[in-house]
């Protein structure tokens, strides 16, 4: 893996800074202001994605503020300029789903993605701009979802992987209906600073306990634990070195301004003495393609590549997780050039551990 890939597996957009909610640990900067992407943002984004598409698959995320906050309208006059082979995902905290957003889901063959941390209990954080719990707001909407037979994914945070946790959060899921789950333990990133350092054996518990609820029941994809699975398989066939990329997708993120940065969605909307805004450029005045053929030339992006390097040379779960995230650097440990951090530790050492744990645990006698 040396240095950035041209062309991305998929294009993060900013259809609005807003949310409607205001959770605590949220990351966004300027998700209490209503800055809407301009249609001339989308066309030039659409200019590219077009033709990658035209070559294979390709995906549009949706992503926010609160991506439904838009609203319909301004959505689809977003999304019109993309050639009808664009996949599109949205990701949502729900409070908005309705069947009118149903309709519109369906019509546009949009993917949703929910965010909801699991039982009411474990939504607390989840609360609405005055300060009122979101949850029901949340269930209404993944009830309409459900009703009208759109299949959908959910995204989970949890800020404290107590023993007990990851079974009453797989359990949930099971109930909620989604097909794939995404579990993050929250990090310290972006405006959020709390702090997000667990003991290691809770941790390692926590995802060891949570392949032992999926094996039991493994109707759900549960992404971590397929991604720690496939891994050690590859490692067992002898392929493990196949299956990091060459070189890192850019993952392009293009704010509602049309500013681009890559690798870290969360770094947009910041900026900072020595590396400035994080951009690598604007596609109202360069077209996406050129500006992710040149983004390795970004002050930051090159310190980060260094930082995978370090990471290639010094961990031993390199193999597994490819050098991080360029966000949890920054927001960790103020540089890009750095290694582990708490966010590695929680969500690739401790992840690959639990999983080995748990086969351990469930080695049959003389295996
Ligand atoms: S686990 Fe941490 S230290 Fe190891 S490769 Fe990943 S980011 Fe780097």
């Amino acid at each position: 893996m040396r240095g950035l890939a041209s062309v991305p597996s998929y294009v993060v957009m900013q259809p609005t800074t807003l949310c409607n909610l205001d959770c605590a640990y949220c990351y966004l900067p300027f998700r209490a202001a209503d800055r809407r992407m301009p249609v001339a943002v989308a066309e030039a984004v659409a200019a590219s994605v077009n033709r990658w598409a035209s070559a294979g698959r390709f995906s549009v995320v949706w992503h926010g503020g609160e991506p439904l906050a838009a609203g319909r309208e301004q959505l689809a006059a977003l999304m019109a300029p993309f050639a009808p082979e664009v996949e599109h995902h949205v990701q949502t905290n729900a409070t908005l789903v309705d069947d009118s957003w149903c309709e519109f889901f369906a019509a546009h063959r949009m993917r949703v993605s929910v965010s909801v941390d699991g039982p009411r209990e474990r939504n607390g954080e989840r609360v609405t701009r005055a300060g009122r719990p979101a949850y029901d707001r949340i269930v209404r909407g993944v009830a309409a979802l459900r009703r009208h037979g759109l299949p959908f994914s959910a995204l989970a945070v949890v800020n404290d992987p107590s023993p007990g946790r990851a079974t009453e959060l797989y359990d949930y899921f099971l109930d909620l209906g989604c097909e794939v789950l995404g579990v993050n333990i929250e990090e310290t990133e972006g405006v959020n600073t709390r702090a997000n350092a667990h003991d290691a054996a809770a941790v390692t518990g926590f995802w060891a306990e949570l392949v032992s609820a999926w094996r039991r029941d493994p109707r759900i994809h549960l992404r971590e634990v397929e991604w720690s699975l496939r891994y050690a398989g590859a490692v067992l066939d002898g392929t493990a070195d196949d299956l990091l990329p060459g070189r890192l997708d850019p993952i392009p993120t293009v704010a509602y301004d049309g500013s681009v940065v890559v690798l870290s969605p969360e770094l947009a909307g910041f900026t900072d003495p020595r590396y400035g805004d994080f951009t690598s450029g604007s596609v109202l005045s360069t077209p996406l393609h050129t500006i992710l053929a040149g983004a390795g030339r970004t002050a930051w992006v090159g310190e980060f590549i260094d930082g995978v390097e370090a990471c290639r040379s010094s961990c031993p779960y390199f193999g597994f997780c490819g050098g991080g995230h360029a966000a949890n650097r920054y927001f960790e440990l103020g540089r890009f050039d750095g290694t582990e951090t708490e966010h590695c530790r929680n969500s690739k050492i401790r992840l690959l551990e639990g999983v080995l744990e748990h086969a351990r645990d469930h080695q049959s006698p003389g295996a």
